[in-house]
């Protein structure tokens, strides 16, 4: 390659050929510059605008792309044509994320991870959006700003504020079922393969039939769950702030392809009538005695993106990508979430950011969206008069056979108070008195004191009372871990 005439010619982005790429064009070897240098202006004007927004949320991220394959049939839930064989295999990307940190954070940081796929399939785009975690923090989306700003800095110090976190949560029990699982030992995965995915929200299904069922999405690991503790994390963090990075690109470039087994939780839909809890209720899962996996597929990742920013950084992941066979719940986060994904795209990428490669559809795509910065698609309708719908012209049309069956919803309109109906306690209660162990109830309370450090006295006490609202002794295990490091700091 260091024969420069086999090398391809550089040229400008207009095409020209380029002369010297080592010198400015410049009034005699000393300079001053000539204004006319259109070639240097531009490439200092490109640097100018090499980044665009970091996402608010989910900043830091790492991914790849992959392969699902279906291995069970599950046709008679979805007509998605994703499942519509078992052998069938679909495109897909995957990218991990922490939630809090910017860009520059670093990977090993105790915080809830972001776990989004996209399916390429035939009929569309189909994305689940979700974290590492069953469940959220709240239920309703008019508190997700402000929730985020607890979790963000400060305005004045500029740090974060463990007061602001405790104190939001204090006053919002819902959270604590996520709180729990963060502070347990999930909350620090070794690096992104060790860790199961959940869709989060309750999704819904139909099949060919029109017939609806509510279903949950569970992706878990086939490399088993791995964690680090808070001490040994601040130990790598040491030598390397990007150890997500390398750990799943260094995966994939070795073929040591990392999976995913998918399943379904599937829920008949008159039974969200008559569950003794919300089905809709992001703070809360599906017991499996209740509503057992059923196995649909697996996924593996095979493949580095070859340009991080343009396959990664530009991947625009968004629950308002479904397809045929795939429908929403009346879940208020998720429905809120169909907006502001697909709105915090528009922001960072631009209008037409489902047009970038990574974000294309592998499916034909017909629409008569108009204009718009960076209209690099122009209209392929087959005849310049075709450009809006109905039209005498040609074009694509609709195809009512896609028609998802009508969503039910009842009740009156308002601002229902969800949380009076609600009960927070009974499920952390479950993870913490019969699912964690003893060991991991030990790092759980020393995680949560950890966490508790200099955040305001009141503050921490309200929030230790619905601790002791959960269990007794989950609040006693906290009061014990905060005495022990008060003696160590002394
Ligand atoms: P199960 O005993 O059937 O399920 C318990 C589940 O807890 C396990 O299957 C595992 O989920 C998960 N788990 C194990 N260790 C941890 C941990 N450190 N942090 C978070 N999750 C962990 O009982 P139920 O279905 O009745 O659920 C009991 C409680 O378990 C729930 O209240 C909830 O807090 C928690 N849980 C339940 C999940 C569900 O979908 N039902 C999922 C995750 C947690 P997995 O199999 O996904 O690895």
């Amino acid at each position: 390659m260091n024969d420069q005439t086999q090398r391809p010619r550089m040229t400008t982005t207009a095409g020209a050929p380029v002369a010297s790429n080592q010198n400015s064009e410049t009034a005699g070897p000393r300079g001053p510059l000539l204004m006319q240098d259109y070639q240097l202006l531009e490439k200092l004007a490109h640097q100018n605008r090499e980044r665009i927004p970091e996402r608010v949320v989910h900043a830091k991220g790492w991914g790849a792309f992959g392969t699902f394959t279906v291995t069970n049939d599950i046709t008679r839930y979805s007509c998605a044509s994703i499942f519509g064989e078992v052998g069938k295999t679909t495109d897909m990307l995957a990218r991990f994320s922490t939630v809090a940190g910017e860009q520059g954070a670093a990977d090993h940081e105790r915080d809830v991870r972001g776990f989004a796929l996209k399916f390429y399939t035939d009929e569309g785009n189909w994305d689940v959006v979700g974290n590492n975690t069953p469940v959220f923090f709240v239920r309703d989306p008019l508190k997700f700003p402000d929730f985020i700003h607890t979790q963000k800095r400060h305005p004045r110090t500029n740090l974060r504020s463990a007061t602001a976190m405790w104190d939001f949560w204090g006053q919002q029990p819902e959270s604590l079922h996520q709180v729990t699982i963060l502070m347990s030992d999930r909350g620090l995965p070794q690096d992104p393969t060790f860790m199961n995915g959940y869709g989060s929200h309750t999704y819904s299904f139909w099949n060919k039939a029109g017939e609806r069922f509510w279903v949950k999405f569970h992706f878990k690991t086939q490399q088993g769950h791995r964690h680090f503790t808070n001490g040994e994390a601040a130990e790598i963090i040491g030598h390397s702030r990007e150890g997500y990075q390398e750990a799943l690109f260094g995966k994939i470039e070795d073929g040591n392809f990392p999976r995913w087994k998918m399943f379904v939780q599937v829920m008949p839909e008159a039974d969200a009538e008559t569950t003794p809890f919300d089905p809709f209720d992001l703070t809360k899962v599906w017991s499996h005695k209740d509503y057992p996996l059923i196995e649909v597929g697996e996924f593996a990742l095979n493949r580095n993106a070859d340009n991080y920013f343009a396959q990664i950084e530009q991947a625009a992941f968004s629950p308002s990508n479904k397809v045929p066979g795939i429908g929403y719940s009346p879940d208020k986060m998720l429905q809120a979430r169909v907006f502001s994904y697909a709105d915090a795209h528009r922001y960072r990428l631009g209008t037409h950011y489902e047009h970038l490669p990574v974000n294309a559809p592998k499916c034909p795509v017909h629409h008569y969206h108009k204009d718009g910065q960076m209209n690099f698609m122009g209209q392929k309708t087959g005849s310049v008069d075709a450009y809006y719908e109905p039209n005498s012209f040609g074009g694509a049309v609709e195809d009512n056979s896609f028609a998802e069956p009508p969503l039910r919803i009842s009740g009156e309109a308002g601002r229902h108070p969800h949380q009076q109906q609600m009960d927070d306690y009974t499920q952390p209660r479950a993870l913490h008195d019969e699912v964690l162990n003893d060991e991991e109830r030990g790092r759980l309370y020393k995680n949560l004191a950890a966490a508790m450090d200099g955040a305001d006295e009141a503050v921490v006490q309200v929030a230790l009372g619905h601790f002791d609202l959960i269990s007794p002794a989950y609040g006693a295990g906290i009061r014990a871990a905060r005495a022990e490091k008060a003696q160590k700091n002394d």
